[in-house]
């Protein structure tokens, strides 16, 4: 069984941590090293895998340190990046062995092209492509590219078959869902749709640490 919990980092980011039974972890989009150091120390805990979903700072931006601390850990991210320190480079298709727990790799390009997410364990890390009541700025592809590759992605089409969606919970790593709300109130079709598609999937809320 995997425990997953959330260490907070800067103003509203969330460093998802994925723990097994044996005292080992992974950690997603580490933008900050200190307070992963903080609490895998505070809790005797071995990290062993980072996964990062697409380049920005503030997902990447402890990598360096982590890997220098940790030099035995292998590191996953975007086959199309030019993220440093991965050992492993994986897209849409990749299958990932994490503590006996197959997580499956999605391509998620908008926010920016390099974007991907992890489907394990009947969580979604989504990175910065969904959040509650809203999603992610869409800063590096076109709308209708995002949504011609959602339409033939195997997410969608196993959401198709409701087989997926309406039992996985999303892991995002920031929670801007006030803000989103607020502008939701003046919707227009598309955050109807947006909300419509929330409403079918559990919100997958950080517990702090
Ligand atoms: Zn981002």
């Amino acid at each position: 069984m995997l425990h997953i919990k959330s260490i907070p980092a800067f103003n509203d980011n969330y460093i998802w941590l994925i723990q097994n039974n044996q005292n080992l972890c992974a950690v997603v989009d580490p933008g900050d090293a200190e307070p992963v150091i903080a609490y895998l120390e505070a809790n005797q805990l071995e990290l062993v895998t980072i996964l990062i979903t697409h380049h920005h700072w503030d997902h990447t931006g402890g990598i360096e340190k982590l890997v220098a601390k940790y030099p035995t850990i292998t590191v996953l991210g975007p086959e199309n990046s030019n993220i440093e320190h991965l050992t492993h480079h994986v897209s849409e298709g990749h299958r990932i062995n994490l503590f006996n727990e197959e997580f499956l790799v999605l391509n998620l390009p908008g926010h920016t092209l390099d974007h991907i997410g992890y489907v394990g364990d009947g969580k979604l890390f989504c990175g910065d492509v969904l959040f509650s009541a809203g999603c992610g700025r869409i800063f590096e592809a076109r709308q209708s590219k995002c949504i011609i590759h959602y339409k033939s992605s195997p997410f969608c089409r196993r959401r198709r078959r409701c087989t997926v969606l309406t039992s996985i919970r999303l892991a995002t790593s920031h929670l801007p869902w006030q803000s989103n709300l607020i502008t939701s109130s003046s919707m227009n079709t598309e955050t109807v749709l947006i909300k419509s598609e929330l409403r079918v999937s559990l919100q997958y809320q950080p517990q702090f640490v």
